[in-house]
């Protein structure tokens, strides 16, 4: 039987029947939008990520838009971004009309290099064509970026902060979760995400009350919430008052019934994730390059991403074995053709081309079997040697 590179199925039956049972009672309840698991899930992931408000939304990609929207970001604004990255993240600004300023990576870790960020807004500020306003930074592959270093450049500059989380939820540096340093950081429940819904979601985790509101607001069409409608009075229910041009981002009720039962899990799938990335380490490091984490941070393995000058080769042979592989990412977003218009950091992106040229990741989940990965394993050396 092939190795599944994700197995939600061995998730599904330990999770068992609470699971199907929280899906059934929305179902029978008949709140299948905003019905009380929304609020629920809201509080829990505001506990375990440690931010003081939380709003879920329709999808990660809602989630990097939505804080976007809030900050009034628009035409002949700059966002740096990272090009290793889903296109999602660079998406985000130009679906507000801003533009995407991409700028490179560290080579070991794949996050955000701080050099070459600060290098972009320089440039960006000297040739006054964009306004410089915010920073996306990524924790590819689950480990969390650089943020003393981003965090102290966003603030040099007065730009605003956000972390896509979507492959990082749940990971921390120094203890801290990204929300620490960020403005905002958001997530995504796509199914094969770390923490993955049956569906689509995401959540944005910020700081801010005032800015928590106008989340709220888009997230419903504008409507007028708390902010807007305080000390005064109306003729009519404010609930149909639309103060703002918002979107529709709810998340399922379903999603979050689901969601709240994987919570219960999650802290120990990480750890189980981590003992399954140790294994790969301890069984590879010697015959390919194995990821490193960034110093006093804890990944959630969204990818266990390795580096080999011959990927093609070790893809076709580990095939044969039925060991799945995949590549994230075969292009750099600012090789994309609708991107490749958008401005990069002074002197191009070497290191995100380099590494979108050797990068293969293996199977990994925290259902992974010592046996299983004894195959990968083997089959990984057998081809190398
Ligand atoms: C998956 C992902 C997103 C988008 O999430 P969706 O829920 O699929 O919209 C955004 N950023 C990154 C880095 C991702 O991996």
């Amino acid at each position: 039987m092939p190795i599944p590179f994700i197995d939600l199925q061995s998730q599904r039956q330990r999770l068992g029947q609470p699971l199907e049972d929280a899906i059934l009672k929305v179902v029978r309840s008949g709140a299948f939008i905003m019905g009380p698991e929304i609020g629920q899930l809201e509080t829990a992931l505001g506990e375990f990520g440690r931010a003081p408000h939380v709003l879920s939304c329709a999808s990660g990609t809602d989630a990097l838009v939505l804080p976007l929207m809030a900050w009034d970001i628009g035409p002949g604004d700059a966002v740096f971004c990272p090009s290793f990255t889903f296109a999602a993240t660079a998406e985000a600004m130009p679906l507000v009309g801003a533009s995407p300023v991409f700028v490179d990576i560290l080579p070991d870790t794949y996050n955000m290099d701080p050099a070459s960020l600060d290098a972009a807004i320089e440039a960006v500020k000297a040739k006054g064509e964009l306004t410089p306003k915010a920073v996306f930074a990524v924790d590819l592959f689950g480990q969390p970026a650089d943020y003393p270093a981003i965090a102290a450049i966003a603030r040099k500059h007065g730009l605003k902060l956000l972390a896509d989380s979507a492959q990082g939820f749940g990971c921390t540096l120094n203890g801290e979760h990204p929300i620490h340093w960020a403005d905002v950081a958001t997530t995504s429940f796509f199914p094969a995400k770390p923490l993955g819904a049956y569906g689509d979601g995401g959540a944005v985790l910020s700081k801010d009350p005032l800015f928590h509101d106008l989340l709220v607001s888009l997230r419903v069409h504008g409507q007028a919430v708390k902010s807007d409608i305080e000390g005064k009075t109306f003729e009519h229910d404010p609930k149909y008052l639309n103060v703002r041009v918002g979107t529709n981002s709810r998340m399922d009720t379903i999603q979050a019934a689901v969601l709240l039962q994987k919570l219960t899990i999650f802290a120990d799938e990480i750890d189980a994730r981590n003992r399954v990335a140790a294994r790969y380490a301890e069984g590879l490091s010697d015959v390919v390059r194995t990821p490193t984490v960034i110093e006093g941070g804890v990944s959630v393995w969204a990818q266990y991403t390795i580096e080999t000058e011959n990927r093609d080769g070790l893809a076709a042979h580990l095939r044969e074995q039925d060991v799945p592989t995949a590549v994230y990412y075969p292009i750099p977003i600012h090789k994309q053709g609708v991107y490749s218009v958008y401005p990069t950091a002074p002197g191009g992106l070497p290191v995100t081309e380099a590494a979108s040229a050797k990068v293969i990741s293996l199977p990994m989940h925290p259902y992974l079997s010592t046996d299983d990965q004894d195959t990968i394993i083997g089959a990984i050396r057998s081809f190398v040697s």
